[in-house]
């Protein structure tokens, strides 16, 4: 089975009350872009990739446009299969694996398809049919993230994550004692800076906050910082935007910089490359999430898939962007949060399919 066609569509998700505020982006709406990939056998995959806006990290919706029209020529006639793919993929054009991704994902649902077989199965075989997630707050006044903190605990969250950076950093001490105070151990906290403290923030907070048991995630910009504070905070570090490829996790791992890892899909190359990133956790007992950006069903359904294959004692949850934005492309499957967990797609392939009139025509279009 081989690629024969590849559409590519660009789509706005509004954000439900925006902005959603982070240490370094605000967000409206979001850009995103979906990858519609037809075989030579008349089996349809989808794939989506959506940068969180163009400061969240070394990507934007513009860029992933433009790789992907780089790469599509040619890969028309490259074998449905992950591996072959991605060398294909790198033979073409270096990095940009968050473009690479929506490519990847669009394998993977047509090859589910073809063998009736769920993306979760061809990742290594689901190990439950429903996976945690958790709320990630944005960054907001003290009193208001407690009460935040308070009803998505209330609504069955199992972990909650506290968005925190860009501000001064007494407000996020403050932010994190209320939500310490109002929800104690009734769920699991992360305290995500999204790069966002200096390493002398990064430190007092940790020590100001030594009694709360929160694990903290990307605190600082660069893994030199994080190296720099570890062996001086009281808690678990996680790394998110810093491990952009495999290379980077198994060094963050190998010499024991970080306890585990915020990861998302897109940003280190799609399904293949999560695979080998879960089972280089696996080796270390570490654990992870698995996200992504935002996105709408493609992206959600891909992370519940491979989230599904995680042993439950190292997934930290799926995180995806439903619950902050309004309906679905698939408005009968589409993949939803419902009492803090995700049930798993059960049909072949992402098991969502895309009501593909909502996306318009596409921008550009290649084989066929
Ligand atoms: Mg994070």
């Amino acid at each position: 089975m081989k690629i024969a066609e590849i559409h590519i569509y660009q789509h706005d998700l509004p954000v439900k009350n925006g902005p959603y505020t982070m240490a370094n982006a605000e967000v409206w709406a979001l850009d995103t872009t979906l990858v519609k990939i037809v075989t030579d056998t008349g089996v349809v995959g989808w794939g989506e990739t959506c940068p969180v806006g163009p400061t969240y990290a070394e990507a934007f919706a513009g860029g992933a446009r433009a790789a992907l029209i780089q790469m599509a020529p040619d890969l028309i006639g490259t074998g449905c299969l992950p591996l072959i793919l991605h060398r294909q993929m790198n033979a073409l054009l270096n990095g940009h694996t968050y473009a690479k991704a929506a490519l990847d994902i669009a394998v993977h649902d047509a090859l589910g398809k073809h063998l009736g077989l769920s993306v979760a199965d061809l990742l290594g075989g689901a190990l439950t049919d429903r996976v945690p997630s958790y709320y990630a707050t944005g960054v907001g006044a003290p009193d208001d993230i407690a009460k935040l903190a308070r009803e998505k605990r209330d609504e069955g969250y199992p972990r909650l994550q506290i968005k925190v950076g860009g501000r001064p950093v007494e407000i996020d001490i403050e932010t994190i004692r209320k939500v310490w105070e109002t929800v104690g151990t009734t769920t699991r906290l992360a305290v995500d800076g999204n790069r966002g403290w200096n390493t002398r923030d990064a430190l007092r907070v940790s020590r100001e906050c030594g009694d709360i048991p929160f694990i903290m995630e990307q605190p600082c910009n660069s893994i030199d910082e994080l190296r720099q504070i570890r062996p001086q905070i009281r808690h678990a570090l996680y790394m998110d935007e810093n491990s952009v490829d495999l290379a980077t996790v198994v060094q963050a791992v190998g010499t024991g910089l970080v306890d585990g890892f915020g990861m998302k899909v897109t940003r280190i190359g799609g399904l293949h490359p999560m695979r080998s990133f879960r089972d280089i956790c696996a080796a270390r007992n570490l654990p992870h999430t698995c996200d992504d950006n935002w996105g709408g069903d493609i992206i959600a359904a891909a992370c519940t898939h491979v989230g599904a294959t995680v042993a439950p004692d190292r997934l930290e949850g799926v995180w995806i962007a439903g619950p902050y934005i309004d309906g679905h492309y698939d408005p009968e499957n589409g993949v939803k949060v419902d009492g803090g967990h995700i049930s798993v797609p059960q049909r072949p392939g992402l098991g969502v399919v895309p009501e593909e009139t909502a996306f318009g025509a596409p921008i550009a279009s290649f084989g066929g």
